[in-house]
Order: C-alpha cells, then structure tokens, then sequence
C-alpha cells in the first residue's frame, strides 16, 4: 500500500493497512463459520471480504478465491502480504479461529487492541478513519456507548454502575433489569452466544461468569464435551471443566484445571476452582457483547480487587485521615488514585491505569503515540499474569515519566510508603 497524501509516517499506512486486512480475516472467518447463515449468504459475504482484502493488498498481490478460503483456517502471519511490516506486533503465529470455528482470544484482542491504536493514530491524523465503514468500527463504537451510558448520572453513580457491569456480564433477563443498569446498558446483552450453547443449556466462568466456551472433543472413541472461559487465564485457574453428553438431563460438570497462585500474589489471584457452575436455561438469558466483555468485565474484576484490597490493607490509616483509596476518579481519567501519608509525613500520590492488553507491543506503541497515558496517570499495572510484559513497558513507560509494575508489585509499593504489611 502506497503512503497517502499527507501522511508522514509510513508505520501509520502500514498499520493502517495491518488493522483493515486484520477486520476483514475476522469477519470472514465468522462468515465462515458462523451456523445460522445459509450456503447462499456465506458465500456472498465471503465473496464481499475477499474483495476488501485484495483491496487492502494491492494489485500486485495475487490471492484466488479457494486459496483465501483455505488461509482464512491458517495463522494470521499467512493471511498477511509479504510487504506488509510485522516488527510492531509480537507473534503472529496464531489463528484467527479455533476447530470449533469460533475467533479466538487473541485474535479477537489484536482487533480490539489495535483499534485503540488506530483511534490513537486517527485522532493525530484526523483523517485517521476515512478508510473504514461503520461496520469496521462498531465494535469500538460500542465501547465508548456503553462507557458514555454508564456515565452521567454522577460520580457515586458512575461507581456503582461499572461495578454493577463488571458484575453481570451475563445472567437471565428478569435478574439483569432488576440490577439498577441504565436502561440503555441493556441493549448491549444478547443472547447467550452460539460458541457458548450446549442443547439448551450455558454455563457461566466461575471467575468472571459470562457464558464459557463449549467445545466437542473425542478421546479413545469416547465423545465428550469442554466448558472453558474464552479469556485464557481464567481457563487456567479453574474455568476449565469437561462432561458427557446427555440425552434429555442437563450435564453434571467435572474440574479439569488446577493453579496454585504464589503466596504473596495470593490476595489480588482472581481464584475459579472454588465452584462448579451449574447448567443455565438458554432461554430467557443475555450476555454482554463479547467486546465489553472482554475490555469491561476482564479488566473491571481486576481494578475492583485491587481497589478492595488496598482499601482494606489502609483501611486503619484512612480512618485516622492518613489514606484516601477512590476507583474510577473523575469517571474514569484513569482506573485508581491513592493517597498516603508515608512515615516522614509526606503526602504520596499514586495515579494508575490498569492495562489488560495481550498483544504488549500494541499497547507500548499506543502509550509512545499518546506521550504516556492519556489520561494523565503515573502508573501503568498489568494483571500479575501479564509480568512478562514488564521490561518492554518500562522502557516505554519510563520516557513519559510513568512507570510499569505488576499488581501485587505496585500495590506493595503502595503499601510500603504507606508503612504498612502487605497481605
Ligand atoms: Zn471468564
């Protein structure tokens, strides 16, 4: 793709490039997958998407009808053109669907994580989005409506609601309307999703309860079927179960993962094998849409523990004046702020945004395109699971004068300055 008029970045058509091939791999795989469309519509709409690709590619990428069908069940390296820069991404090396044809987590973050990227981008360019359809930017569309219906109604309010969101992703129509959402939230609920259905039942995560993935396997002749959370660390820390078929009785589900978190990452381990979901009507249940799902509740149930915990562990300093702990300041500028008085009697200020991205590079390049966080927080902190993103943050981090940290790590800092024992 060549460089547009007024476009001085080359990474920016690239990427550009990168975000609308990215949109339309998903959507065909959908497409090709999704049960409820007839042969007629699947092959239309197939046709629709490999028209965009080829659009996307340039005339001298040459991509026949049957072999783009054939790529669309490979990685997403190999549906990418061979001049297409990857070195902004970390591995490419993972489907854009699973066996069971359903998009999988990190494909599905990678859209979402470089849309944010790409607003970024836009917004430096302003005629960042002309190249998109709306149907290209509805999900981001739904992100920011339902953070805008979920404000306006006050400070206190705004609290509550989030929370009340991060809560039920999921549940059965008369519970939802009873929960005190805005009204409005509720169009974001759907049905339970087809992925998500065994017969006539669902089952929630036993960490963040919206509807787990169902899928068939076959062991030794034997068939059997696998209930896990769609966001992979809950899938290992207890959201995994297996049963047997049945015939007209709703299934008994079966444990099959276990994790011992590390001690002193043991109060803020969002702990899933301490229950067993029972099976659910289909019938009659909603489900949030799986984006804010993913980047409301996944990440909310993380800032909600941090908040807790820390309220609690400087819960008798606050009492005496000498700790403030507030979540989703200013409705939502940045995720926590916390003010202690240390030892020497100094006021210490920390400001922070939880970040739950999966695709780190994604992230570092949106934090280097805002000049640091956008809405001016010291602290960037990753769910303890994402450590390994640490040292690449930092450097990023550390040219905007934030810094990078872990939960557990950042929420023992805290508590150090503040001259109390972490959990
Ligand atoms: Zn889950």
């Amino acid at each position: 793709m060549t460089t547009t008029a007024g476009d001085e970045s080359p990474t920016f058509s690239h990427f550009d490039a990168f975000r609308l091939i990215n949109f339309t791999f998903i959507k065909a795989c959908e497409a090709l997958t999704t049960p409820e469309l007839g042969p007629h519509q699947r092959i239309e709409r197939l046709m629709r998407y490999h028209g965009d690709l080829l659009a996307a590619y340039g005339p001298a990428v040459h991509l026949p009808f049957g072999e783009f069908r054939r790529k669309l069940r490979g990685t997403v390296d190999g549906l990418l053109p061979g001049w297409l820069d990857r070195s902004a991404f970390d591995t490419l090396d993972f489907t854009v669907v699973d066996a069971d044809g359903c998009v999988t987590g990190s494909a599905f973050d990678l859209q979402w994580e470089t849309t944010q990227l790409h607003r970024i981008l836009g917004r430096l360019k302003r005629n960042g989005r002309s190249r998109f359809t709306d149907e290209q930017l509805q999900d981001e569309i739904d992100q920011d409506q339902m953070y805008e219906l979920v404000k306006g109604r006050g400070d206190e309010q705004y609290v509550r609601d989030r929370a009340t969101l991060v809560e039920c992703p999921a549940g059965d129509r008369k519970t939802l309307s009873t929960r005190g959402l805005p009204l409005n939230a509720l169009r974001y609920y759907e049905p339970i999703p087809y992925h998500s259905t065994y017969r006539t039942w669902w089952f929630p995560c036993t960490v963040c309860q919206w509807p787990m993935k169902i899928s068939k396997r076959v062991s030794g002749g034997d068939e059997y079927y696998r209930a896990a959370c769609l966001y992979s660390r809950h899938a290992d820390t207890g959201a995994s179960f297996v049963f047997r078929p049945t015939s007209g009785s709703a299934p008994e589900l079966h444990p099959d993962s276990t994790f011992e978190p590390m001690l002193r990452e043991a109060a803020l381990f969002l702990d899933g094998s301490t229950t067993v979901p029972e099976a659910r009507p289909v019938e009659d249940s909603l489900a949030l849409r799986r984006g804010v799902w993913r980047y409301t509740c996944v990440p909310g149930l993380h800032e909600l523990r941090l908040h807790q915990v820390l309220s609690k562990q400087l819960g008798a300093l606050a009492e005496r004046g000498r700790a403030r702990i507030t979540l989703w300041p200013m409705q939502d500028a940045y995720d926590h702020r916390i003010e202690v008085t240390g030892a020497g009697g100094g006021v210490h200020v920390f400001t922070v945004d939880v970040k739950d991205y999966t695709h780190a590079r994604v992230l570092a390049d949106s934090l280097q395109r805002n000049d640091g966080d956008k809405g001016g927080a010291r602290w960037l902190v990753v769910p303890d699971h994402r450590a390994d993103q640490i040292p690449l943050l930092s450097l990023t981090c550390s040219k905007y004068g934030m810094k990078a940290a872990t939960m557990t790590d950042f929420a023992e800092t805290v508590c150090r300055t503040a001259g109390v024992a972490w959990a």
